[in-house]
């Protein structure tokens, strides 16, 4: 339990299959593709994807994640906190421990670790730290495992022999957000507008809540006022997390 609730764990792949499904119910084409360009014309946006595929639509969403593949193609500045690189891997489903619902974060000197089981029992084991720090555990894992070894609470948690030969990967977990999240009909949302470090644990649900005031906007009547006030939440809430104030109310 938590001071303000419990916490919810999600299936994260059967969760986004269902959303798929409601999409698709809804009426939504899918078209699975690599975004390569895309450009505002007078007949709306053309896009282009990298199999050579296009479509042209009146509204561009950036929904591409960290790396906000739209909004880099057309040069908007994004802000970011010192880094921050997540050094994950995700061991076996052993029997030496009962996988439990938990999920345990324990920080040391040089980082902090965020260990979970995955719905299918395999371990998740994940090491934050700095930019400096990063590239020597990637390149050793052995280093990684032994830090993971000597944790207090993280290798009660999950079992470190799981990760023997787990390859890691390397993950950009910094809170980062775009300067401007629209523009003449394009719209960032989710982590491709305002994404925190993990430790938020505010990832998943930001992006949800955002991408719904991103709909409603592109959709009002009064769409520049909506789009307006889509900023100053962004801003607001980035405020809040990461500079630990609120804006001056301007109403
Ligand atoms: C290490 C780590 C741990 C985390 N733990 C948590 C947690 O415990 N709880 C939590 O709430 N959040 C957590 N998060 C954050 C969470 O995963 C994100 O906030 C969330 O997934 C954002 O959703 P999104 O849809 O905006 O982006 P994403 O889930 O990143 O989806 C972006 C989509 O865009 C696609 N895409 C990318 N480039 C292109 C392109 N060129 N063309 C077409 N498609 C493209 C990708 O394939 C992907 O499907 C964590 C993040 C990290 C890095």
């Amino acid at each position: 339990m938590q001071a303000e609730g419990s916490g919810w764990r999600l299936d994260r792949l059967a969760f986004e299959q269902s959303l798929a499904n409601q999409a698709l119910q809804a009426g939504v084409s899918r078209y699975d593709a690599w975004l390569k360009h895309c450009q505002l014309t007078d007949q709306g946006w053309g896009i282009e994807t990298e199999d050579g595929h296009k479509v042209r639509a009146k509204w561009l969403v950036d929904a591409t994640g960290r790396r906000s593949v739209a909004s880099k193609i057309h040069n908007i500045k994004k802000q970011k906190s010192p880094p921050l690189i997540a050094i994950w891997g995700i061991g076996k489903a052993t029997q030496n421990l009962v996988p439990d619902a938990r999920t345990i974060t324990e920080s040391d000197d040089s980082g902090w670790w965020y260990a979970a089981h995955l719905p299918d029992h395999r371990p998740l084991a994940i090491y934050h730290t700095s930019a400096a720090k990063a590239p020597v555990l990637k390149q050793e894992p052995q280093r990684w495992l032994k830090q993971l070894v000597q944790s207090r609470l993280i290798s009660k948690h999950i079992d470190p022999e799981a990760f023997a030969n787990t390859e890691l990967r390397a993950t950009d977990a910094r809170t980062a957000w775009l300067s401007n999240a629209y523009g003449d009909h394009w719209i960032a949302t989710g982590d491709a507008a305002l994404c925190f470090d993990p430790l938020s644990s505010q990832g998943i649900f930001n992006a949800i809540a955002i991408s719904d005031m991103a709909t409603k906007a592109i959709l009002s009547s009064n769409s520049d006022k909506a789009l307006i006030q889509y900023q100053q939440k962004l801003d607001e809430v980035r405020n809040i997390y990461y500079f630990g104030k609120r804006l001056p109310d301007t109403n």
